[in-house]
């Protein structure tokens, strides 16, 4: 059983006094692949060194994240530009936009947005996005670019049938992390009526630890516990889950694993 782990921040201080064996463990679990977006300039020294420490397991991913769209989004722009041309990246982001923290940059998180999916398109890889308090304007903005060959995964994803269905039919698939194990979350209810095939698997480590860890440090070793919850509420095995999972990252990142 092979799984993928499709948005992990590995290289996050909660990891500096075991990110080595963190990844081994996950290895171990069957996490064989490892998909790390960047945040801002800070986040990627470390990020492309664990990568190039483990180059068959952890793919770095290039981008701006919107919370740390500030003053100087221009320039960490440009910082994005520069590190695409420079070396393989598998995914735009992770980008997006998040009203939830702060509305002081909404307008520069959009235009940041928009430019990332222009990036996406021209070096045709997928689209990592994060919403918080935005369903509504990140679909109004996909919409409004209209590139049809623009794909890509509505990271963490915990909203409505109809708001899936909004997102598939934008050609993107969704990312399912710890949530989906909380008690009572509506996204188990949304499950029952989305199919395999616009699934993949997520942990957001070291945030949102899936249950029986709520609470702690999350890492990639505990995507067998999201893929388990998904094989539960859909009524398959769980191998089911990893196949249909992991072909979906495969064809997603455009490589096999
Ligand atoms: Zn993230």
């Amino acid at each position: 059983m092979k799984l993928a782990d499709t948005h992990t921040h590995l290289y996050l201080d909660a990891f500096d006094t075991d990110r080595q064996k963190t990844v081994k463990q996950a290895i171990n679990a069957g996490v064989t692949h490892m998909f790390l977006p960047n945040i801002d300039s800070t986040s990627v020294k470390p990020m492309l060194s664990l990568c190039d420490d483990f180059p068959e397991n952890c793919f770095p991913m290039m981008g701006l994240h919107p919370t740390s769209v500030k003053g100087n989004y221009m320039d960490e722009l440009a910082m994005v530009e520069s590190w695409l041309n420079k070396r393989k990246f598998y995914g735009i982001g992770e980008c997006g936009l998040d009203y939830y923290w702060d509305k002081t940059f909404a307008i520069e998180q959009e235009f940041v947005f928009r430019h990332h999916a222009d990036l996406a398109t021209a070096y045709n890889l997928p689209l990592i996005v994060h919403i918080r308090d935005s369903f509504n304007e990140v679909i109004r903005i996909l919409k409004e670019i209209n590139k049809p060959d623009l794909r890509g995964i509505f990271h963490c994803f915990s909203g409505s049938v109809e708001q899936a269905q909004q997102a598939i039919d934008l050609g993107f698939s969704l990312g399912l992390g710890g949530v989906i194990t909380f008690k009572n979350n509506k996204m188990q209810e949304t499950l029952k009526h989305i199919d395999l095939k616009h699934l993949v698997l997520e942990t957001d480590a070291p945030f949102l630890a899936p249950a029986p860890y709520r609470g702690k440090r999350n890492e990639p070793a505990y995507v067998p516990l999201i893929a388990q919850k998904v094989a539960e509420i859909k009524q398959i095995s769980l191998q089911e889950v990893a196949a249909a999972t992991t072909a979906n990252a495969s064809e997603l990142f455009g490589f096999t694993f």
